[in-house]
């Protein structure tokens, strides 16, 4: 527990109504999309970098943990506070602070909601493209902490591809500045790259430059039913061989499209067993012969339908399945671990296939969707955290899939990140070398480990 004499030296800093000790209060940021749960002992609220650099020092002083939170929406536990000590909440960081349609730059405080930079940069045609399916409640500053990445990643690549420079406070109080607005800087080492997906273990960053594009013209959206999965991977393969990269090149597996259909009741044919949700973006008539070229694709695969959406209401109704998927999903049993494992995207099918086997070998219920154009599987393994025997079976079952994941040549994480989750099976992944000069990177900027201490190393 955090003593009243710093409580009140922490309080002097962020004003009284920005801290909070209630235990109903705790309760409330002890949790995120993982469903763990662990109590912090106060919650800051500060609103600018100084603030933040002097809560540090104090934390350092005094040995106290701090957890960076956004939105707490995490799928892989970096923000719980697993030691106690403080969350630091950046709510109140929330401002856009420049729009420069000059250069194609945008300076935001981290705690702005991802959706909102998006809508208020299309309003001038401009364009943020990284899209986590979390963005109405995701922060920016979660999203570079994670490096979000989302559908549109396979063409635009993810939150990485658009952080120019950022404002951060390292764990020992002082406030470091990286990269500049142009798109070229060679000036030292990327300290830009490196807090990038640092999931709040090497600084809290205050501010960010982030690059922005032209907004795409229009954009057209394919929904494809197909009778299995097999299909759809050939028509994903095919795509690409066309030299088309579409904006997002979505999958579910036949396990989601029934929940979907029970929860939707869309009207999906019975015997549909797997769904390629497609959209191209650009110029008219770029869009156009894309969209043709695609569907030609697909029908030549026996698709089951292929229904295609031109206009902004219609596409809606095709992404409403997509969008579904979490709470469709989530009724199939108390709790879920949500793996999202990726590999090479001709690998999905031969990936798919060793994941039901393991879900069979460890009687598993486990549903897949995910990002066929990038190769990310979200494995969603439904379960039950009170039921000890079966979590056993999940944790071996994880562990299984991790490996035939890395034999793939693919990765533990696409976009959710390690966090506590995720730290037993790290070293797996980055082998005794890459694991521990990661780890040296951690012990030289926070020497006392006192920033998201639990997370990312064991
Ligand atoms: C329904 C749902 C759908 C999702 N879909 C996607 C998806 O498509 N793609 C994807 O990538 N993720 C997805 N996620 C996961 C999650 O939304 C992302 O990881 C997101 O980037 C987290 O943002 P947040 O603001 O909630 O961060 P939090 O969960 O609060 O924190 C995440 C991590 O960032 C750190 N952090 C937060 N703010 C800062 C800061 N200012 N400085 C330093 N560190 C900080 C925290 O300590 C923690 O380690 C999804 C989650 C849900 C619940």
């Amino acid at each position: 527990m955090i003593n009243q004499h710093i409580l009140k030296e922490l309080e002097s800093i962020v004003g009284k109504g920005d801290i909070l000790t209630e235990k109903e209060d705790r309760i409330c940021y002890s949790y995120d999309a993982t469903t763990l749960k662990f109590l912090p002992d106060a919650i800051l609220f500060p609103e600018n970098a100084m603030e933040i650099s002097r809560i540090l020092k104090i934390a350092n002083r005094e040995k106290i943990p701090v957890f960076p939170r956004g939105a707490g929406s995490g799928f892989s536990g970096g923000s719980l506070p697993v030691k106690g000590g403080i969350v630091l909440a950046t709510s109140k960081m929330d401002l856009i602070l420049e729009l420069d349609e000059e250069n194609l730059t945008i300076v935001v405080e981290p705690g702005v909601v991802t959706e909102r930079l998006q809508k208020f940069v299309e309003s001038r045609r401009l364009f943020y493209p990284p899209d986590p399916a979390s963005l109405k409640f995701s922060t920016i500053g979660g999203n570079i902490a994670e490096c979000a990445g989302g559908p549109r990643a396979v063409k635009y690549g993810v939150t990485k591809d658009y952080v120019l420079g950022l404002e951060v406070v390292l764990p020992t109080g002082e406030i470091l500045s990286t990269g500049v607005k142009t798109v070229k800087s060679v000036a030292g080492y990327d300290l830009t790259k490196l807090m990038v997906g640092s999931e709040g273990t090497l600084g809290i960053i205050t501010k960010a430059i982030l690059k922005l594009i032209p907004l795409p013209e229009t954009k057209n959206t394919l929904l494809v039913l197909f009778k299995n999965i097999d299909n759809a991977a050939v028509a994903v393969k095919n795509i690409i061989k066309a030299k088309i990269i579409p904006s997002t090149l979505e999958f579910m597996d036949s396990s989601t499209i029934k929940c979907i259909e029970e929860y939707l009741h869309l009207g999906l044919p019975k015997e549909t067993g797997a769904l390629l949700l497609i959209e191209v973006d650009g110029f008219r008539e770029a869009v156009e012969i894309e969209k043709n070229k695609i569907s030609e694709v697909c029908k030549s695969l026996n698709p089951l339908d292929i229904k295609i959406a031109v206009d902004p209401q219609e596409q809606e109704k095709l992404w409403e399945a997509r969008r579904a998927v979490s709470p469709a999903i989530g009724k199939l049993s108390p709790s879920k671990i949500n793996e999202d494992i990726t590999v090479p995207r001709n690998k999905i099918p031969e990936m798919l296939r060793k994941t039901y086997k393991i879900a069979d070998d460890f009687k598993l219920n486990i549903v897949c969707f995910g990002h066929a154009g990038d190769g990310n599987i979200h494995v969603n393994i439904m379960t039950d955290r009170e039921n000890k025997e079966e979590m056993e079976r999940v944790e071996k079952a994880v562990k299984r899939l991790f490996s035939e994941t890395l034999e793939l040549g693919g990765t533990i994480s696409g976009e959710h990140g390690i966090g506590l989750t995720k730290a037993p099976y790290l070293k797996m992944e980055l082998g005794e070398i890459g694991y521990s000069t990661m780890k040296k990177i951690k012990e030289l900027f926070d020497p006392n480990n006192i920033l998201n201490p639990g997370k990312m190393f064991l």
